[in-house]
């Protein structure tokens, strides 16, 4: 993976780079390029051994114009304060492509789980619920699960907050496990939403998504459910990969067989249905229909993006192109269906359970996933028609110039209210307030009507 690239820079980059096709003023570009706040805490842990452990955690709030933040949570030893930042700006552009009324955030925890036991990682969850009880709420900020994170973290996290705030509350966070409040449909909602842009996007070239060749980097809950839902609409996985490596098979691999092998084995390593090891590189530069990275940031450079031989990438993982990549891919023509609707499938299906939790009704599976199919096809729609009527660079400029129209339309129609300054107020509109009184005044801020 390419060390080069802060990705928090990167998620700027990309802004400016949609900038010059919105014709929205500069002063509001730079407020849409930075989080509104930023919590940084050291979390004090009893390990099994009676000894105590300090660990780094962030949660980003990076705009509230549409609603309440809303994004996961990550467990990983690389998590870092512009790593969360960046993946709680992808958030804010994800929910206004897709229309899901919600703003962005995003939190992390710098460990590593495999190092920790069940007991020490619960009370390391509970400890940064604990932290995250004043900023987070149903209508404030909810959380959901990320890379290492998935139904269990999110049910301590949502007990510890329901506990301290002596209320029921399920939708202080979503990504629960169907018995604690969660959806039908949620684990598999990223992976699907990946099939469906990959299908969209197939479609609007003129292909067919039975029969196109794939390889996927990263076989977790976004690359494997990914994987599956391709092959079930007829693609052929050829290649699948996870940290320990990669592996090939030119005929197609069993992607539900492969997962159980990584589910008993703890990787794709050894798996029956492969006929060749190959190694993460090699997997990425497969002659291949599709390739969809489903790892990391940063997993695909410059220099690894000119070696390229797919016809178009499909980013299942937040930010895995570098914009050095992106500018090489977009001058081969190599489509990239960006990470902002592609991986959108989590984060509308968590809309669906907070709608849930809310009512206290709940929906069958097959309504998620009839919802979830009409708003990522949506999306496409959305963001192939900006593509087209402004006859822009590439896929993921589209996306942001629909996503920054929708963000500052929002904060243009929130007018302006300087004077009034009230403790009573909710947290993300003192933002504003304090956002306004920086600008001086509002008639300095212009937008043009969509
Ligand atoms: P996960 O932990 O379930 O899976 C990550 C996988 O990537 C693992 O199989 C890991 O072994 C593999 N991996 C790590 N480094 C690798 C490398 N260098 N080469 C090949 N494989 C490597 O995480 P996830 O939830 O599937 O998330 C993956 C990506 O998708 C992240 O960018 C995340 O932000 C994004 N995403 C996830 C969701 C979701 O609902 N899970 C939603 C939106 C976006």
């Amino acid at each position: 993976m390419s060390k080069d690239a802060n990705p928090f820079e990167s998620l700027q980059e990309q802004i400016d780079d949609a900038s010059a096709y919105v014709g929205i003023g500069d002063d509001v570009i730079e407020r849409l390029k930075r989080p509104e706040r930023v919590l940084e805490t050291t979390l004090t842990v009893e390990m099994d051994n009676g000894g105590l452990e300090t660990f780094q955690a962030f949660r980003a709030q990076f705009n509230g114009d549409r609603g309440p933040y809303k994004g996961g949570i990550r467990y990983h030893p690389g998590v870092n304060r512009d790593e969360v930042k960046a993946l709680s700006g992808w958030m804010v552009y994800k929910c206004a492509l897709v229309d899901v009324p919600f703003g962005g955030g995003k939190g992390g925890i710098e460990v590593d789980p495999a190092a920790h036991s069940a007991s020490e990682m619960e009370r390391l969850s509970r400890a940064f619920a604990a932290e995250l009880r004043p900023i987070i709420g149903v209508d404030r900020d909810i959380p959901a699960p990320d890379v290492n994170t998935g139904q269990q973290e999110m049910n301590w996290i949502k007990d510890t907050y329901e506990t301290l705030e002596r209320t029921t509350e399920p939708g202080v966070i979503t990504g629960k496990a169907p018995d604690s409040g969660g959806s039908e449909g949620r684990v598999r909602a990223t992976g699907r939403s990946v099939m469906f842009s990959t299908r969209e996007a197939l479609n609007w070239l003129g292909r067919d998504l039975a029969g196109a060749t794939v390889a996927v980097q990263g076989y977790g809950n976004a690359g494997s459910v990914a994987a599956q839902a391709l092959d079930q609409e007829g693609a052929t996985v050829v290649s699948v990969s996870d940290s320990s490596g990669a592996i090939y098979n030119p005929e197609g691999l069993d992607t539900f067989a492969a997962k159980h092998h990584k589910t008993e084995t703890g990787s794709v390593q050894e798996f029956a249905g492969a006929t060749e090891v190959i190694s993460n590189e090699d997997l990425l530069t497969l002659d291949v229909d599709v390739l969809i990275p489903a790892a990391l940031e940063n997993a695909i450079d410059a220099s690894l993006a000119a070696d390229i031989r797919a016809d178009m990438i499909v980013e299942a993982a937040n930010g895995p192109l570098t914009p050095g990549a992106d500018e090489v891919l977009t001058d081969e023509d190599v489509y990239v269906v960006p990470d902002i609707l592609a991986n959108a499938g989590g984060v509308t299906v968590s809309y669906f359970e907070w709608v849930q939790n809310r009512n206290r009704f709940y929906w069958p599976e097959e309504r998620v996933n009839n919802e979830l199919e009409t708003v990522i096809t949506d999306g496409f729609d959305d963001l192939v028609a900006a593509f087209d009527e402004q006859d822009l660079p590439n896929l993921r400029t589209a996306a942001y110039v629909v996503a920054l129209r929708r963000v500052a339309s929002a904060y243009a129609q929130s007018g302006n209210w300087p004077w009034v300054y009230s403790r009573e107020t909710e947290p993300h509109r003192l933002r504003a307030v304090c956002v306004r009184v920086a600008c001086g005044s509002v008639d300095r801020v212009t937008f043009p009507r969509d």
